[in-house]
């Protein structure tokens, strides 16, 4: 089922995406902690004509990854080549990749955890000294020849660090943590957006889109289309707090940017299982939800405003939790 909420991409989302993207780094709002060191990375590394040491992105989507990666490119003045971890099927693949690269070029690599293992292990000659093994010939006749590689850039993108093997791990240069944006940050990329759509938006509507939006620009610029269409039918086409309200109010995203998908995991902890602590697997099963999913784009959020607690045997609910879906707290976890 489509989510309203879903960080992660659905439907048209890639065309806006793409719409909403911002071009440098002056015009990327927030997370000015890492903003700030990649512009002296990018100033160093375009004084000595080299490339960039290899990135590596990791957060939960939708927190601009992607759009990271495509302003590094840009800023280094160099074209960024876009794969992903399951397109490149064999060695070969990667190969081809990483012979058509230009020198100081990027490769940004989304879903670098899903890697073969045969893949992941040619990468590393080619991110440690840019040269490659490429195998000619058949049975007895196969000789592996090394080619040499024009130095590049990988920026590699995961929702987790621990996904990846420590051999791939340690060969990034810079590892940044995308966090879950502030209301103020997404207010502004919320009015950044209404902008190019060219709808008109006032503070409170902004606001109101940006506090509910998990914290994440995806579902912030998500959530600015729906609440617009409503503009459109209901009003005047323009933006307000009370139309804001009322399209999170038909769509079920609750005060707290909430949906339906959050409100559920949250029952299924406290109702089935009597408040956790419950494994990720039998939360899974009860949700009939794969199981990085709920790792990767429903828990995050929820951890993070305190929701839900991990515990070494599993996922509890917090007092907040009890508080928000309006259920008296067992005595044990009150307090
Ligand atoms: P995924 O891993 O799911 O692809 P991602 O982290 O790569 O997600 P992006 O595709 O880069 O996410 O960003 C999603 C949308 O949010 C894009 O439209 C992008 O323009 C917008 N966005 C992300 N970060 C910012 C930001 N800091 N300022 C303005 N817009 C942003």
């Amino acid at each position: 089922p489509e989510r309203a909420l879903s960080p992660a991409e659905t439907g048209d989302d890639d065309r806006f995406d793409r719409l909403f993207r911002p071009a440098s780094l002056a015009e990327y709002v927030g997370q000015a902690k890492h903003t700030e060191n990649l512009k002296v990375f990018v100033e160093a590394a375009r004084r000595r004509r080299e490339p960039l040491d290899h990135m590596l992105f990791c957060g939960p989507p939708g927190l601009g990854k992607t759009t990271l990666a495509h302003i590094i490119a840009r800023e280094m003045g160099v074209a960024l080549h876009v794969t992903s971890g399951p397109a490149i099927e064999h060695k070969g693949a990667l190969a081809g990749l990483l012979t058509k690269l230009e020198r100081n070029d990027v490769l940004f690599i989304d879903e670098i955890h899903r890697l073969t293992p045969a893949v992941e292990e040619s990468l590393y000659p080619a991110i440690e000294s840019f040269n490659i093994d490429i195998m000619t010939g058949d049975g007895p006749y196969a000789t592996t020849i090394q080619l040499a590689l024009k130095p590049f850039t990988l920026v590699g993108a995961t929702t987790r660090t621990g996904l990846l093997t420590a051999p791939l791990l340690s060969r990034f240069g810079h590892v940044v943590r995308l966090d879950f944006y502030p209301v103020e940050e997404l207010e502004r990329i919320v009015q950044r957006s209404a902008g190019l759509l060219d709808v008109p938006i006032d503070a409170g509507g902004a606001r109101e889109i940006a506090a509910r939006a998990r914290g994440t620009p995806r579902v912030a610029n998500r959530l600015l289309r729906r609440v617009r269409d409503f503009a459109e039918v209901l009003g005047d086409g323009a933006i307000t707090m009370e139309i804001a309200r009322k399209t999170a109010e038909r769509l079920e995203i609750d005060a707290a940017g909430l949906d339906e998908m959050d409100r559920r995991l949250l029952r299924v902890i406290v109702d089935h299982y009597d408040g956790g602590p419950v494994g990720i697997d039998t939360l899974a099963a009860a949700l009939s939800e794969p199981r990085d999913t709920i790792e990767d784009v429903y828990e995050p959020f929820l951890l993070q405003q305190g929701f839900v607690g991990r515990t070494p045997r599993g996922r509890v609910a917090t007092r907040r939790a009890y508080e928000h879906l309006g259920i008296a707290a067992p005595a044990a976890k009150q307090g």
